[in-house]
């Protein structure tokens, strides 16, 4: 099992998370996109952004139907990234859920993975 697999099965949701203190700039981070609703910054791992939301949604699974137009907009800030930052050969998104899906960090977010050939199936 994986460092970070393991780091997901013992997490849990909580108020509290680190992408918080990124948020409020506590701690240092590369921030490489910010609109009102969403910023997006260099996961700690190569070649990877993270895009989360200002609102502390906690996961997928626990956003209700207001948050439609919210979540949509993910998917556009993804599709601005990655034309920004010139990616016209592709790039992958991933959304961890739970335990199960590997998540370590409840607020939720999408993994954006560039600059490499990925593979599939996923792990
Ligand atoms: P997940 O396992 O889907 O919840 O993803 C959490 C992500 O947060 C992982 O890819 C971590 O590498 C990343 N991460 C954790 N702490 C930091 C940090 N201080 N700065 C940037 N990325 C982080």
């Amino acid at each position: 099992m994986s460092d970070e697999v393991a780091l997901a099965q013992n997490a849990r949701p909580c108020e509290g998370t680190i992408f918080g203190k990124i948020l409020r700039k506590e701690i240092p981070c590369n921030f490489i996109y910010e609109d009102d609703l969403y910023v997006a910054f260099d996961d700690v791992n190569p070649q990877h952004y993270l895009v989360i939301p200002r609102k502390p949604i906690p996961q997928l699974s626990k956003a209700t139907d207001e948050y439609e137009l919210l979540l949509g907009h993910l998917l556009i800030v993804a599709r601005k990234i990655a034309a920004t930052r010139k990616l016209d050969q592709g790039f992958r998104i991933v959304i961890n859920d739970g335990p199960v899906g590997a998540q370590s960090v409840y607020h939720v977010h999408i993994h954006f993975l560039f600059g490499r050939q990925m593979r599939w199936p996923p792990g």
